[in-house]
């Protein structure tokens, strides 16, 4: 069976980046009919982030992935929690051990510090030199008398297998040379990375490790790792990067890159998925307005290439107009969007609100429906610009008289107006009335009578065309409006 993991350190909120490997993941299970696991790789004590296990969590259900298995789940091989696992990782490393497979180190920290800055005033890779791989047991058992908890170090010998990366294909690392044999286990007790990953994948009957590309060249150690513990390795597909439009990295100092900013500022969970698959592979063609379902069925991992995908985030506007519009256009979905749109129009006015019929739902999905292919995000509608349509305006009398002194007999034409045709008003039908209307009034310009029925309408001097307006209020709220400025 198909099992798949997300297997994020707690040390930051969830941003992009990390929504796009969980997503490929996610979809990845979901065509083998598998199960998507989220693991959180906390045993970095040191750089966990308050709140960032639970943001990760969070967002990945905001965003429609949420994992089968998960440390707020459980399930059948948890805990998913690394530092809950460490007795796991000794196991590991004791079988290490006994087969001569690893090593303790006895070095000081001050000696690899020196290690350190050594290599790195000649210019070279800082490298463990492997002192202690040497050590005979007498000498081990002697150490260990004054230090009883000695870090454990793999030995990095041996053939290093090549191996089918099944996005990147045949992969040969040779990482013995480069950088010394790696901690496993720290004198804590706590595991490194490279060792809790290979012990948890498969204890945890991972089948397919789909990560990101920084991960490829470590993959080398893992295979060794497993060769070492007699276990079955998962099959990889190593992801490319997602980078900035211009090649640079997501930078997550820009802030605007998490998901909590796009769950906060009315981005749809859709609108992001497709975006982030649309700038990568993995699919017969680009097209943009995929749902979750379509990028299910329409996944194919042999399709991905190892090109960055670069994203362009300016155009996620774009991209959340047309999975708005697809929401307007299904019944149970509109009806979701009235009730945020009223509690939208509670938030942004509350305290104006004199009259809850502007919040009347009949009311609320009309605006919604006539609005929407000029919105990027729901929200939009109650911007300043779109204010009219919550609140009425106070306008006195006075006000209209500066704008024309014959403002009762160009409102009594705009009432008859509105008396005629009834419900059915459209643009480009007032459009044309106004204008006739206008012009069959000698001494008034059309502009003066656009302005004063602006100014009724709204309270404001500028906004949307007052076509819209009209059309948007409807009849009977223009006319209640335009009698109620006149008094
Ligand atoms: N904890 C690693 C990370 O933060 C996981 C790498 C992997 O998937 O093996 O990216």
């Amino acid at each position: 069976a198909v099992r798949v993991r997300f297997a994020p350190s707690p040390t930051g909120f969830l941003h992009l980046g990390g929504l796009r490997t969980a997503l490929y993941n996610y979809i990845f299970a979901k065509k083998h009919q598998g199960s998507f696991i989220l693991r959180l790789e906390d045993t970095d004590q040191t750089r966990l982030v308050p709140g960032a296990a639970e943001d990760i969590e969070d967002m990945l259900e905001w965003a429609g992935v949420p994992p089968d298995e998960s440390p707020r789940r459980g399930g059948p091989a948890g805990p998913y929690l690394q530092s809950q696992r460490l007795a796991l990782y000794a196991q590991a490393a004791e079988a290490l051990l006994k087969s001569g497979a690893a090593y303790p180190c006895f070095c000081s920290p001050q000696r690899l510090e020196l290690l350190k800055k050594e290599a790195l005033r000649n210019r070279q890779t800082p490298r463990y030199d492997n002192r202690c791989r040497s050590l005979s047991q007498a000498q081990v058992a002697q150490k260990l008398a004054t230090d009883p908890k000695p870090a454990i170090r793999f030995r990095l010998d041996g053939e290093v297998p090549a191996f089918q990366d099944l996005v990147y294909g045949w992969n040969r690392h040779e990482v013995a040379s480069v950088e010394g044999d790696p901690v496993i286990l720290k004198s804590d007790g706590f595991p490194t990375y490279h060792l809790a990953c290979v012990v948890d994948d498969h204890h945890m009957g991972i089948s397919h490790v789909l990560r990101g590309s920084e991960w490829l060249v470590s993959t080398a150690k893992h295979l060794l790792l497993y060769q070492a513990l007699g276990w079955q390795p998962p099959h990889f597909a190593h992801l490319p990067l997602l980078l900035n439009r211009d090649g640079s990295k997501l930078s997550k100092r820009q802030g605007d890159i998490f998901l909590e900013h796009f769950a906060a500022t009315g981005f749809l969970p859709d609108a992001l998925l497709d975006i982030i698959t649309n700038c990568g592979s993995g699919f017969a063609e680009n097209q943009m307005g995929r749902t979750l379902p379509e990028l299910i069925t329409q996944f194919d991992l042999s399709r991905v290439t190892c090109h960055s995908a670069l994203l362009d985030l300016e155009k996620l506007p774009e991209f959340n107009r047309l999975h708005l519009r697809r929401l307007v256009g299904d019944e149970t979905q509109r009806c979701q969007l009235v009730g945020q749109l009223q509690a939208l129009v509670e938030e942004a006015f509350g305290s104006q609100l004199q009259d809850r019929e502007m919040l009347d739902p009949a009311y609320v999905e009309r605006i919604i429906l006539l609005r929407q292919g000029h919105i990027c995000r729901l929200r939009d509608l109650v911007s300043p610009a779109y204010s009219y349509l919550w609140t009425r305006p106070v306008v006195g009398r006075a006000q209209l008289g500066a704008i024309s002194e014959k403002v009762d007999i160009i409102a009594k034409r705009v009432l008859g107006l509105l008396e005629g045709p009834g419900t059915n008003l459209t643009q480009d039908m007032l459009n044309g009335e106004l204008k006739k209307l206008s012009d069959g009034l000698e001494g008034i310009k059309h502009s003066n009578v656009m302005k004063l029925l602006r100014v009724a309408l709204s309270g404001q001097q500028q906004g949307p065309p007052v076509a819209e307006m009209m059309v948007s209020l409807g009849p009977k709220e223009v006319r209640e409006r335009i009698q109620k400025a006149l008094c």
